[in-house]
């Protein structure tokens, strides 16, 4: 299996040519739910060749010569990840190089994009059992930080907010809204909390916690809004000497987001409560779909000001960023739709070209974390006893 993972990275990069100049984009399909089986489903996504992906509409359709020529049922990705794929395998093939490029100075950041239920909040958190990207990469970035630590100190800092019916919130230290600034390190959350991550041990429960202070429906008191975006920022910041000794700062910044479900982006135009909100999301998803075509278009003007997400993903997005999209779906033919519209925008996504990153070497200092971080990690051991 390890070697298997190996192949598939080399592959990727091959591929790519100049590694972190565009896009990867990557699928995962997850395995059949309980209640899609008993509902009677059949699968209608084939991956074959670790990259492909077939749509088939009906049962023992296996003519992919066929399905190629047709149009909207065959798909090519930098890796398409089947229903038997681990987290670790997952996490290694998608975003290993991206928390790499951060040690060196360079932003990233990793999407994750789908209809409600696809996948998006299992992929990037995960379970206590299976931890997801967000917790693997900082796992990573731990093993890697240690690895190197005679290169001087690097300091790790976690911030993970929500953006709700275009709304900031601090998932860290819920409270009042945040207010967006533009300043001249580009655009800051005003009082987010920079939680100094010590430990891989902590990051886990803190996550969780967070996730649990995401806005949920009224009418589902547990259930997460679809119309939620969360985003895990990773801040290191870390001193090293060049060759005449001088001491340098250099940050690097990854970028985790659990974007909000995908189908809501299709509803507009109705003028209750709900279709406000549903038109906000509308706004963040909308917005980063110009923002994306722009960069496809190679437009010099992104149009990052449209939205709360957008203005929040400024520095992560395009640039001189790496920027991983994984696209999430369901095998159930019930969800064939959307499915097929998660594929198409996944697609579209594949040709952005970004320049070639260049890591970040301006002094930048850090502000001191805003909230009371003691009493937090008090509060998390107690949880956790
Ligand atoms: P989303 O965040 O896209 O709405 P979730 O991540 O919450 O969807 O996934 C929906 C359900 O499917 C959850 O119960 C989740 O645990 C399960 N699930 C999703 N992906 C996988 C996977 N790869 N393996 C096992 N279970 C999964
Ligand atoms: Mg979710």
């Amino acid at each position: 299996k390890h070697v298997q993972e190996t192949e598939r990275l080399e592959t990727v990069s091959e591929r790519d040519g100049t590694h972190g100049s565009q896009i990867l984009v990557f699928v995962r399909l997850r395995p059949m739910a309980k209640k899609e089986k008993d509902a009677g489903a059949r699968c209608c996504v084939k991956i074959v060749n670790r990259t492909d992906v077939y749509l088939t509409e009906f049962a023992n359709e296996n003519d992919y010569l066929r399905l190629k020529r047709l149009r909207g049922r065959h798909f090519s990705f930098d890796a398409s990840f089947p229903d038997s794929s681990s987290q670790l395998e997952v996490y290694s093939t998608t975003t290993a190089e991206l928390v790499e490029g951060v040690l060196q100075g360079r932003n990233g950041s990793v999407f994750c994009y789908g209809a409600t239920g696809a996948g998006k909040t299992y992929t990037m958190l995960g379970t206590i059992e299976n931890p997801g990207v967000m917790v693997l990469a900082i796992k990573d970035l731990f093993t890697k930080i240690r690895q190197r630590s005679c290169d001087g100190n690097h300091v790790v800092h976690l911030s993970y907010l929500e953006v709700y019916n275009e709304t900031v919130r601090d998932l860290l230290s819920p409270g009042r809204p945040l207010v967006l600034r533009e300043d001249k390190q580009g655009i800051v959350a005003a009082g987010l909390t920079q939680y100094r991550a010590y430990s891989t041990d902590e990051v886990m429960a803190l996550l969780q916690r967070g996730n649990q202070n995401r806005t949920t429906e009224p009418t589902r008191a547990n259930e997460t809004s679809s119309r939620s975006h969360a985003i895990l920022q990773v801040v290191v910041e870390y001193r090293v000497k060049d060759a005449s000794m001088n001491v340098i700062n250099k940050v690097g910044k990854l970028s985790l987001i659990d974007l909000a479900g995908s189908e809501r982006a299709l509803a507009t135009d109705q003028r209750t409560l709900r279709s406000l909100e549903g038109a906000n999301i509308n706004r963040s998803l909308l917005a980063l779909s110009s923002c994306i075509n722009a960069l496809v278009e190679g437009k010099r003007h992104i149009p990052y000001r449209n939205s709360k997400l957008t203005q929040l993903l400024k520095d992560s997005l395009g640039g001189s960023c790496n920027t991983v999209m994984i696209a999430n779906i369901s095998p159930s033919n019930l969800s064939f739709g959307e499915t097929q519209n998660t594929l198409h925008w996944a697609d579209r996504t594949k040709e952005i070209r970004t320049k070639a990153p260049e890591p970040n070497e301006e002094i930048q200092q850090i502000p001191e974390s805003q909230t009371d971080q003691s009493k937090l990690l008090l509060e998390l051991q107690k949880e956790n006893r």
